[in-house]
């Protein structure tokens, strides 16, 4: 009998399992964790409530999620997508909702629904979980398999399934260098900006439904709501732009401008349009009598004090100079920026185990055969809406589908 060994007991790690078992029974299934709890992340992601999957099922599109793998997922989906996803937990009485933002939950808007299911589904297809063992070194052995080597014991397995998760340091993946297998540098993705003593912070709680983000000198630009926080900024609009720019941000010390289009339209055109239309509707009432775009009272306040515009005027009285200079303020407001926050946000790693050493087909090694990878342990990750768990379940169905081979 083939006996298979997964070291790491979070989403990857369970979803390789249950996969291994449903394409080949006959195989010995054992999951090794390092710390007493599985599942752990599992239990804290979507504020508690599990960001399953996302309704995008376009492996294309899907692809374009993920700042790194994106070449090598469009493949991948083809072969397991959120289709399949949805599919799995759905057979197994976890009925999903989608939110209008294309992210998916169950509906118990629980992830404790997402762990029973794969507590339930090891206990049925026999697979074993052990708890407090840590991988320290793998060793080839001559005549085919692994044993693996941990504190307390070695244990041998024919093939091995890695999905140890993002580690925050090169360091911690020495025992892959000792194999020879290449690991991209561990930077951290999915962060917040922070602003430290600036004036927009008072405006914390304030939420923009659609804001544009760009970091001047980069190509770096994202989309989305954006949330004004007590420390600086947050939200899709912020995270998404941290992904694109994980590695570029790291470099400069996150020390580093950001633009904000409050509009969220791009063309200025349409600004110009808009904010003439609204001058002339609203000729006799003061300038901050209510918000513009969509923004709050309290908002537009704040940015017309910004951009020097003096918020007693009617908008009648507004000169051409002040019209542009709010034009120009809307769409492109600068702040700076000093730090990142990861606090209560779903953060992950960019870098880990080089997608260029890996069969992405089986996410085999390429380099030692029975060897495979799931998971943030590989240079992939996505922004948020429920595309790093999505990550997870496809690269973990493939390596699966390699090791049951
Ligand atoms: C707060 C938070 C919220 C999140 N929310 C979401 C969300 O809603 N939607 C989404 O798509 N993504 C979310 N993410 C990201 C998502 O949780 C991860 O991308 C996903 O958990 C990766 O799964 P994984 O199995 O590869 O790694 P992990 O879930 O990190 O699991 C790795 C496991 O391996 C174990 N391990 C590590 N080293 C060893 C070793 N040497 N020996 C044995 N075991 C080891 C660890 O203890 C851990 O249990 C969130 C992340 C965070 C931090």
């Amino acid at each position: 009998m083939c006996k298979i060994g997964i070291i790491g007991g979070g989403a990857a790690g369970f979803f390789a399992a249950i996969q291994c078992k449903l394409l080949n029974p006959e195989t010995d299934v054992t999951i090794l964790e390092k710390t007493s709890k599985v599942l752990a992340k599992v239990k804290i992601s979507g504020g508690g409530r599990c960001n399953v999957t996302n309704v995008e099922s376009d492996p294309v599109k899907l692809a374009t999620k993920y700042p790194r793998g994106e070449r090598q997922l469009k493949k991948a989906f083809r072969n397991f997508s959120t289709t399949d996803t949805i599919r799995f937990f759905e057979e197994r009485g976890v009925p999903l909702v989608a939110q209008e933002d294309g992210c998916i939950f169950p509906v118990s808007q629980d992830s404790q629904s997402i762990i029973d299911c794969f507590l339930n589904e090891c206990n049925r297809l026999n697979i074993e979980v052990k708890k407090n063992f840590r991988l320290d070194k793998i060793e080839q052995v001559s005549n085919g398999g692994f044993t693996l080597i941990a504190e307390n014991a070695n244990l041998f397995f024919d093939k091995v399934i890695i999905c140890t998760g993002g580690a925050p340091k090169k360091s911690h993946l020495l025992w892959l260098e000792e194999l020879n297998q290449p690991v991209i540098d561990p930077v951290p993705s999915l962060f917040t900006f922070n602003m430290p003593g600036n004036p927009i912070t008072e405006l914390q709680g304030s939420v923009v439904k659609h804001a544009i983000t760009k970091i001047p000198g980069t190509k770096l630009t994202a989309e989305g709501p954006l949330l004004i926080t007590h420390w600086g900024m947050s939200g899709p609009a912020i995270l998404a732009l941290s992904a694109w720019g994980a590695r570029v941000l790291e470099e400069v010390g996150y020390e580093f401008k950001v633009t904000v289009n409050w509009t969220g339209i791009k063309n200025e055109e349409e600004i110009r349009t808009e904010l003439k239309y609204c001058a002339e509707q609203n000729a006799n009432k003061k300038l901050d009598k209510f918000g513009v775009f969509g923004l709050t009272q309290r908002l537009w306040s704040f940015l017309l004090d910004k951009f020097q515009v003096n918020k007693e005027k009617a908008w009648k009285e507004l000169n051409k100079k002040e019209f542009n200079r709010l034009v120009n303020g809307l769409m492109n407001d600068e702040y700076p920026v000093s730090g990142k926050t990861t606090f209560k946000e779903e953060f992950v790693t960019a870098g880990g185990v080089d997608l260029s050493h890996v069969n992405v087909s089986n996410m085999e090694s390429k380099i030692i055969p029975g060897l495979h990878f799931a998971g943030e342990i590989l240079d992939i990750d996505g922004i948020t809406g429920g595309f790093n768990f999505q990550a997870a379940w496809t690269t973990a169905y493939l390596a699966a589908k390699g090791a049951v081979s």
